[in-house]
């Protein structure tokens, strides 16, 4: 039986390590990993500029605690040698953050549904529900796709684009979340991706749709706040279901 007790802040590195490894695993076994792409990070500065990041291609389901690459966001040579990150992670976790310290968790994926939203000329995130109006008011727009993003500028952008919101609906391309734990940030994407599934299949019926007025929405975005410690919950009991490493 594994541990199932909340990590409490501040966290170790060797903490922070297993809480990120394990998010790769449920992501994988949620469905939502995607051949040996995409991206989660955590920062270990306190000003953001050294993260853990996972390796490049190294499928999801696969990650280990010591595997996690440390990395410095001022090195210029990181993307030099065999270790190096893959460039598009490295170009967005990086600059993101070195840009905004307060993100100390950043998840980036492909999960069906919420790319399936970003791919939608409006991929706003309409309050309809409970799950929906989680999101209200703590979500950011960059519509700028312009291919794989392999450039600092690109992070650079998406940075600004999120500002101080939680969640960054990326078009074209997917999602990314920032929080304060692992576990915070996987229970946003573990609900975004929930959110974006009643937006799709809301809006696939062709039927005029109960939008909440934007008062009861805040007010059900604020309720969540009371709820914050589902996600320490969530996750123990997700990591708790994972198989042995290497079996
Ligand atoms: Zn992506």
């Amino acid at each position: 039986m594994k541990d199932l007790t909340p990590d409490t802040a501040p966290q170790t590195e060797q903490a922070l390590r297993r809480d990120l490894s394990d998010a790769f695993r449920i992501c994988h076994a949620m469905g939502w990993s995607e051949s040996v792409g995409n991206h989660f990070s955590a920062a270990i500065s306190a000003d953001g500029q050294e993260f853990l990041l996972n390796p490049r291609w190294q499928h999801f389901a696969t990650i280990a605690p010591e595997d996690l690459l440390r990395l410095d966001s001022r090195n210029s040579d990181t993307l030099e040698g065999p270790d190096a990150p893959d460039a598009s992670a490295w170009c967005i976790h990086g600059t993101m953050h070195g840009q905004l310290p307060a993100a100390r968790v950043i998840l980036h994926c492909h999960s069906p549904y919420a790319t399936a939203l970003s791919c939608l000329a409006d991929p706003t995130v309409i309050p309809l529900d409970n799950n929906t109006a989680r999101f209200h008011g703590r979500t950011a727009y960059d519509l700028s796709f312009g291919g794989i993003a392999d450039a600092q500028e690109e992070g650079q952008r998406l940075a600004e684009s999120l500002g101080d919101k939680s969640v960054l609906v990326m078009g074209n391309h997917g999602v990314t979340i920032v929080g304060d734990t692992v576990a915070e940030a996987f229970e946003d994407l573990y609900f975004f991706e929930k959110a974006a599934q009643t937006i799709v299949l809301a809006r696939s019926t062709g039927q005029k749709l109960a939008v909440l007025s934007d008062a009861v929405a805040q007010n059900t975005a604020e309720g969540w706040q009371a709820y914050r410690g589902m996600a320490q919950k969530h996750f123990a009991y997700l990591r708790s279901t994972l198989p042995p490493l290497g079996s």
